[in-house]
């Protein structure tokens, strides 16, 4: 982040901009939103400057911008559309303390300035850093067809109403009246006229003084396979409500970016073999976050009911009379599978599908290999990387074909997602020499559709 995003205080303070064309005209509509005393130079002024400044909206001096003029100004822009004159003044601007921006010179300007989404008193910049001001438009185009007119008005009335709401104890009873004035009663309220809202809020904190303590709970969310857009709906509220995250070591960053910005988060990444917190810690964080009446976050991989030990938490935090949902998540087969074209079950070929785990608590794993010797059937491999050799040979043993599929996506739908197109034969080899670092899910029995063979084989940025 080359520029860091600061909301400056305007009131009483000076702007001056040098020039008086279309440059000047489109920075000035922006600058007249905020309170600052704002100054323009320029010898020839566009019309409407001139209109501006007989409505008192600005301060026009008609002459070009020279020594002295930046004086306890806060920031200058250079708008003269000559880049001679940008830097004559510039300059002088620097040199009296002002920071400056030079229209459309991104490596000569100090700041830039964000396209904004004007809800006043809730404002939002969106900056690029310069790289894609086409971008930062079409993002504010999105955020003004979402973000309703009524949000600065309910955001105004809520401001005057924070005192008011002191008579809550600090903390989630707070939390919980305010989110649901903005997301609930506050909109519905605004439907009937601005003057029901003010009423709506006093009925509001009445019912909210009333409210006996929420209860701890814990929601066991299903993170998926680490594509953020691949978190369900209820994943991505629950995470936003969160007091408390507890997540595992594949819950991918941009996730954890999606959680409350106060909430505790609590890493107890588990590595196959590798070093980990222990099961009982996981359980004891679970029941004494959930005994201080937070609301929990139990963020897994994938989906929380497979291979995710969730019982172990679940009966856990029963025993303690402690509430708990779950919130269920796109599983690795289901993004691995997706990734190469092909159907988990496929009339004709295999009317069921196993989840097998390559290893467990005493270590391979031993499974009904006779049964998936069988031609034609296909199981989803977990942490099936390190047993691969294991699982080869069991099937070998009871007699399955040589020949048979077999497909290692790594890092299924995440950019470094990899495909590796095997058979039982070699798939030890194989992925021995692939020598893959991330989580890596086996598709026995299923090969890449065709089709889509050459299109894995394409990095993915060059597929965008
Ligand atoms: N609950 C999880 C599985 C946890 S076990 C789920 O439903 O997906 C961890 C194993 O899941 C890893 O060893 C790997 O086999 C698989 N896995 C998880 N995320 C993956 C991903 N993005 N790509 C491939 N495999 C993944």
């Amino acid at each position: 982040m080359d520029h860091f995003p600061i909301f400056l205080a305007t009131a009483g303070r000076r702007i001056v901009v040098s020039g008086g064309g279309d440059a000047a005209l489109s920075k000035l509509r922006i600058l007249m939103k905020s309170s600052a005393r704002i100054t323009v130079f320029a010898a020839h002024p566009a019309t409407e400057i001139t209109t501006w400044a007989a409505t008192g909206k600005l301060t026009l001096v008609r002459r070009t911008f020279d020594h002295g003029d930046t004086i306890c100004a806060a920031l200058f822009y250079g708008a003269n559309e000559d880049d001679a004159e940008d830097k004559r003044t510039a300059a002088i601007a620097r040199a009296e303390g002002a920071l400056v921006n030079i229209v459309d010179n991104l490596g000569d300007s100090q700041f830039i300035t964000p396209a904004i989404v004007d809800r006043d008193p809730v404002t939002i910049a969106i900056g690029t850093e310069g790289a894609a001001p086409v971008l930062a438009r079409a993002i504010k185009a999105d955020l003004e067809e979402r973000l309703p007119q009524s949000l600065g008005t309910l955001a105004r009335i809520g401001k005057a109403f924070r005192t008011a709401s002191y008579a809550l104890p600090f903390g989630r009873a707070r939390r919980d009246f305010w989110r649901d004035y903005y997301f609930n009663s506050g909109p519905k309220a605004m439907t009937e006229g601005e003057e029901h809202v003010r009423p709506a809020l006093d009925a509001l904190l009445e019912s909210h003084k009333t409210r006996t303590a929420r209860d701890g709970h814990v929601a066991f969310v299903g993170g998926g396979p680490g594509d953020p857009e691949l978190l369900t709906l209820k994943a991505r509220r629950a995470l936003d409500e969160a007091d408390v995250v507890i997540y595992d070591r594949l819950i991918s960053p941009e996730i954890l970016e999606l959680a409350r910005r106060e909430a505790v988060m609590i890493d107890v990444g588990k590595e196959g073999f590798g070093p980990s917190t222990s099961q009982e810690t996981i359980n004891a964080l679970l029941v004494e976050h959930a005994q201080t009446g937070a609301q929990i976050v139990r963020l897994k991989s994938g989906d929380a009911t497979v291979f995710g030990r969730l019982d172990e938490e679940i009966e856990a935090i029963d025993v303690h009379g402690i509430g708990w949902h779950i919130v269920p998540g796109i599983t690795a087969a289901s993004a691995a599978v997706a990734s190469i074209g092909q159907s988990l079950t496929r009339r004709g070929r295999n009317a069921s599908v196993r989840f097998l785990t390559g290893h467990d608590m005493k270590g391979f794993a031993d499974h009904d290999w006779a049964q998936l010797a069988r031609q034609g059937e296909v199981a989803a491999i977990y942490m099936g990387k390190k047993s691969a050799r294991f699982v080869q040979g069991r099937l070998l043993m009871h007699g399955a074909d040589r020949a048979t599929p077999v497909t290692v996506i790594e890092n299924a739908s995440r950019p470094e997602q990899r495909v590796l197109e095997t058979t039982l034969n070699r798939m030890a080899e194989d992925l021995a020499e692939a020598n893959m670092t991330g989580p890596a899910l086996t598709l026995y029995g299923l090969a890449p559709r065709a089709a889509l063979q050459t299109v894995t084989e394409i990095p993915l940025e060059e597929m965008a």
